[in-house]
C-alpha cells in the first residue's frame, strides 16, 4: 500500500511527502480475509450468514451497538472485552467492528505475550502498537498528467555496460487530453511501469508531476489505490502545462510515519557498528521523534490537509499482560489520541500477572471498570460447517461433501482454528495425488500428520516421563 511520511525536515524547507511503504501486519488478518463487516441489519439485527461471519448473532449485534458508540464518540476512555473460549471469533468481531466503522479504519491485532521482549520496553511494545492503531488520511492536491494513451514507443539504445543488445533508453507516450495530443518522453522505469500494469493505447492514464518530475503512472481509475505504479526513480518531465489537479488521498499509520522518519542507529564506536552488523534495517523510534511527529501532524490537522482516523488496537489473551502494561493501558486510554482498544481472553478468574491478586479475567478492577464485556459462544455442528465453506471458498478448495462433514467433525472436537488449518495441507495432498476436489480421505491423513492442541497436550501428558521438564 502507498503511503504517505512526514519527513522531519524543518519547516522552512516545507514539510515533505515522501512515499513508504504501510507496516500493516498482514499475517495475522489473512485468516480472517473472508471478513468484510458485521452483517448486520440496518436495524442492527443479525442476520445468521452476513458479510462472512457465520452465527454468533448476540456478540455480532452487541458489536453493532459498540461500532455506533464509537462513531457518536461515546467510547472515548472505554474499551471492550470479548470473553470466550478459543476460536469463537473474538479477533473475527474485532475486526469486523474496524470494517464496519470504515475501510480504512486501521485494524491492529496484537498478543498480549508480545509485551515480553529481552530488548524492548513492555510500555514502547503496547506504544508501538497503539500508533499502528492510529490512522492518518492525508489528503494532498497534486498536478497530473492526465489523458488517453495514444502510443507508447519505447526507444531503444546500445547496451551501455557494453553488453550485447540493447537496453531501452527512454519511452515516448502520446497523451490524448482536453487541450490536445502531447508526447511525453519519459524515464525507462515509467516504461517498466506501463508493462507490468498492461497499459495499453486507450486506456486513460495519469503521470504525477511533481516540480517537473514523474513519481507515478497509474490508471486514472486506480488513482491512489494500492493498484498505483510506482517508479523507483524521479525522473525528469518535460517542463511545460500541467494537465491538472488532482487530489490524493493516502492512509498511514502513526507508526508508519514513526518508522519513515526514523534513522538508523549512529554512532562511531564499534559497539554501535557491531549493532548495525547485525541488524542493519534496525531503526530507532523514540520520544522526541514521536513528539515531532505529533507536532506535523497537528499542524496537518489544523490545516485541514489531514484527518485522524482512530483504528482498533485487538489484544488478545490480556492476561498474559502485567500491572505495568495495565497501568500504562489505563493512561493511554485517557489520551486524546488513542484508538479503540478491544481486548480478548478466554480466561475466567485468574491472578493479574505481576501481583497475587486474583481479578475476572486477570485483569485490574480500575481497567474492568472501562470495560464493556461480550461473550462469544462455541459453535454449533451446522455453523462449524458453514465457516468453512466459507473459508474453502475464499481459499479456492474444492471439497466434496463427506469430507467437509468430516472435517467440520474435526473442529467440533477440537477447534475451529485447527479444522480451518487443516484446509490447505489438505488441499495440497489432495493436488498431489491428482484428485481435483478435497476428499474425506485426505483429511484423515492430514489430521494423523498434525495434531491439534488438546490432542498434543494429552500426549505430552501420558508420556510425561519420557520429556525434560
Ligand atoms: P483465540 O481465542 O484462539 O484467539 P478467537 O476467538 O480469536 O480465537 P478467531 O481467530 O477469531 O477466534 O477465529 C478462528 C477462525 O475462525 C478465524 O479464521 C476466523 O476468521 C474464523 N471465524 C471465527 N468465527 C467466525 C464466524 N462467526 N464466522 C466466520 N468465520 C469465523
Amino acid at each position: 500500500t502507498t503511503a504517505a511520511a512526514v519527513s522531519n525536515n524543518n519547516e522552512t524547507s516545507g514539510t515533505k511527502i515522501d512515499e513508504i511503504k504501510s507496516t500493516v501486519k498482514s499475517q495475522r488478518v489473512a485468516t480472517h480475509s473472508h471478513i468484510k463487516g458485521l452483517g448486520l441489519n440496518s436495524d442492527g439485527t443479525a442476520n445468521v450468514i452476513g458479510d462472512g461471519l457465520v452465527g454468533q448473532t448476540k456478540a455480532r449485534e452487541a458489536s453493532g451497538i459498540v461500532a455506533e458508540l464509537i462513531r457518536s464518540k461515546k467510547m472515548a476512555g472505554k474499551a471492550l472485552l470479548m470473553a470466550g473460549p478459543p476460536g469463537t471469533g473474538k479477533t473475527a468481531l474485532a475486526l469486523a467492528i474496524a470494517q464496519d466503522l470504515g475501510s480504512k479504519v486501521p485494524f491492529c491485532p496484537m498478543v498480549g505475550s508480545e509485551v515480553y521482549s529481552t530488548e524492548v520496553k513492555k510500555t514502547e511494545i503496547l506504544m508501538e502498537n497503539f500508533r499502528r492503531s492510529i490512522g492518518l488520511r492525508v489528503k494532498e492536491t497534486k498536478e497530473v498528467y492526465e489523458g488517453e494513451v495514444t502510443e507508447i514507443t519505447p526507444e531503444e539504445t546500445d547496451n551501455p555496460l557494453g553488453g550485447y543488445g540493447k537496453t531501452i533508453a527512454s519511452v515516448v507516450v502520446g497523451l490524448k487530453t482536453t487541450k490536445g495530443t502531447k508526447q511525453l518522453k519519459l524515464d525507462p522505469t515509467i516504461y517498466e511501469a506501463i508493462q507490468k500494469e498492461r497499459i495499453t493505447p486507450g486506456d486513460v492514464i495519469y503521470i504525477e508531476a511533481n516540480s517537473g518530475s514523474v513519481k507515478r503512472v497509474g490508471r486514472s481509475d486506480f488513482y491512489a489505490t494500492e493498484h498505483d505504479l510506482e517508479a523507483e526513480e524521479y525522473v525528469p518531465l518535460p517542463k511545460g502545462e500541467v494537465f491538472k489537479k488532482k487530489d490524493i488521498i493516502q492512509d498511514v499509520t502513526l507508526h508508519d510515519l514513526d518508522l519513515a522518519n526514523a534513522k538508523p542507529q549512529g554512532g562511531q564506536d564499534i559497539m554501535s557498528m557491531m549493532g548495525q552488523m547485525m541488524k542493519p534495517k534496525k531503526t530507532e523510534i523514540t520520544e522526541k521523534l514521536r513528539l515531532e511527529i505529533n507536532k506535523i501532524v497537528n499542524r496537518y490537522i489544523e490545516q485541514g490537509v489531514a484527518e485522524l482516523v482512530p483504528g482498533v488496537l485487538f489484544i488478545d489473551e490480556v492476561h498474559m499482560l502485567d500491572i505495568e502494561c495495565f497501568s500504562y493501558l489505563n493512561k493511554a486510554l485517557e489520551s486524546t489520541l488513542a484508538p479503540i482498544v478491544i481486548f480478548a481472553t478466554n480466561r475466567g478468574n485468574c491472578e493479574i500477572k505481576g501481583t497475587d491478586i486474583v481479578s475476572p479475567h486477570g485483569i485490574p478492577v480500575d481497567l474492568l471498570d472501562r470495560l464493556m464485556i461480550i461473550r462469544t459462544l462455541p459453535y454449533s455442528f451446522n455453523e462449524i460447517v458453514q465457516i468453512l465453506t466459507i473459508r474453502a471458498t475464499v481459499e479456492a478448495h474444492k471439497i466434496e461433501d463427506d469430507a467437509l462433514q468430516y472435517l467440520a467433525e474435526i473442529g467440533d472436537k477440537s477447534s475451529l482454528r485447527y479444522a480451518i488449518q487443516l484446509l490447505t495441507p489438505s488441499a495440497i495432498l489432495s493436488r498431489t495425488n491428482g484428485r481435483p476436489s478435497i476428499t474425506k480421505d485426505d483429511i484423515e491423513e492430514v489430521n494423523s500428520l498434525f495434531s491439534d492442541a488438546k490432542t498434543s497436550a494429552k500426549l505430552l501428558e501420558e508420556n510425561k516421563s519420557k520429556y525434560l521438564y
